[in-house]
């Protein structure tokens, strides 16, 4: 069997092949390591900008937008050729694909002025402060309190996991206004000025590097919020957790299935390194990972044709699940071919965007499998909403 797209669809990808071959930032400056989410060096800021001002920035969206109106086939093909090519549309992407696009969807009309386009440019930076110590997998559960007191939200609380909050400009905080309210209906979604005082940030050291850190622990002690800065309707913030481009969401696995394709490669080389091309154990554990990897892509593409049909896909819920459990797979397949080496953080690993030693890629690779919704609840989700299994 031979996929391809139509003679439109490819007239497209060529227009966009000969754009990024005109105008892609210098590789090296793109595998620039440990890039904090929200600290855009300048040439970040400049290519989301060139992006944006040539309407490749959110293909879906009209020009104004940094859009185009593109197709859903075109979106596909715009996401295939960013992950075959490896490159990132933004560094800060919870800010464009989470905050504008919830800002556009849920916001009054000053603060989609005040905020979309300025975060499309890349002139401001975000963070998403959902998660806290009490809750993560159970979101509806958080407690951070913001109370009305005329015409400002006062908070207290804190956020935990909050990616590049030490250098975003602005959050886009969950907060609970109704503590008599059944939980999913108390709760607030607010714009928060980091500078506020009030704020504190504290950066946790990551696994894979005790000197970098991307998350943070975010502390709010009386942080005052104006109530323009309310988005959506007062205690309706639960549809906006859900938010974000629409449109784009049920198209990022391309991304992880490319991860994994490229994965599998590197894993091929790594056992050509370690002589093991006449190991049948490994040639089994690859060959079943390469099987996987192409799985991941024909399920999406499946639910993408079902998508354009108009028909209810179900495959979307099994991707993030798929790909991001194949991924650990196949690092926990590298540190197994390399033994005792495999613990050396020295010992040059994959190349890329994945450089770095197999050890770090190994403990790198968990965070698929928790963010945006852990495993287990991938799998709760799979047994209740696809089998349709009892809920327990
Ligand atoms: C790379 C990365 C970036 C992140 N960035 C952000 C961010 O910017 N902002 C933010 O707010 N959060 C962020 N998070 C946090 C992330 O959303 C949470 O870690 C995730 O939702 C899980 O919550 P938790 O860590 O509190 O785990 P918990 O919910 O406490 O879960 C602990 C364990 O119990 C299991 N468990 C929980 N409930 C059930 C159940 N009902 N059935 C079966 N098993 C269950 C879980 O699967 C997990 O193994 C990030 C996480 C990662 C890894």
């Amino acid at each position: 069997m031979r996929l391809q797209w139509d003679e439109e669809a490819e007239a497209f990808r060529r227009e966009l092949d000969d754009w990024l071959d005109a105008n892609l930032p210098p590789t090296e400056k793109m595998r620039e390591p440990k890039l904090s989410s929200a600290h855009l060096p300048d040439w970040a800021r400049e290519w989301q900008r060139t992006l944006f001002d040539a309407g490749w920035l959110v293909p879906g969206w009209p020009p104004e937008l940094g859009g185009r109106n593109a197709t859903p086939v075109q979106q596909m093909i715009y996401f295939e050729e960013f992950a075959r090519r490896e490159v990132p549309r933004s560094l800060n992407p919870q800010g464009l694909s989470i905050c504008a696009a919830s800002i556009h969807d849920f916001g009054t009309p000053e603060q989609r002025e005040r905020w979309v386009l300025p975060t499309l440019r890349a002139e401001i930076t975000w963070c998403l402060g959902m998660s806290e110590p009490g809750a993560g997998s159970d979101l509806a559960g958080l407690s951070t309190r913001a109370v009305l007191d005329g015409d400002r939200f006062v908070v207290n609380g804190q956020k935990v996991w909050t990616s590049g909050a030490h250098h975003a400009d602005w959050c886009m905080c969950f907060v609970r206004t109704d503590p008599e309210a059944p939980k999913h209906k108390g709760i607030s979604a607010l714009v928060v000025d980091m500078k506020t005082p009030g704020i504190s940030c504290r950066p946790l050291p990551e696994l894979t590097d005790p000197d970098y850190a991307d998350f943070n622990e975010v502390f709010f002690t009386d942080v005052e919020v104006p109530r323009e800065n309310l988005l959506g309707e007062l205690n309706g913030g639960w549809p906006i957790t859900q938010g974000s481009l629409a449109h784009e969401r049920g198209m990022l696995w391309i991304g992880n299935a490319n991860n994994v394709e490229n994965g599998v490669n590197e894993l091929v080389e790594l056992g050509r390194q370690l002589g093991l091309g006449g190991d049948g154990r490994f040639r089994d554990l690859v060959a079943s990972l390469y099987i996987d990897s192409q799985a991941v892509k024909l399920i999406g593409y499946r639910g993408f044709t079902k998508f354009m049909r108009g028909q209810p896909a179900s495959e979307h819920m099994l991707l993030k699940l798929f790909s991001s459990e194949t991924e650990r797979r196949l690092y926990l397949t590298g540190m197994e071919a390399l033994g005792a080496d495999g613990v050396d953080l020295d010992r040059p690993g994959p190349s890329g965007w994945r450089e770095g030693a197999w050890a770090t890629q190994y403990l790198r690779s968990f965070s698929g499998t928790i963010a945006g919704g852990t495993s287990e609840i991938q799998r709760n989700i799979i047994a209740e909403r696809v089998l349709g299994m009892p809920r327990v």
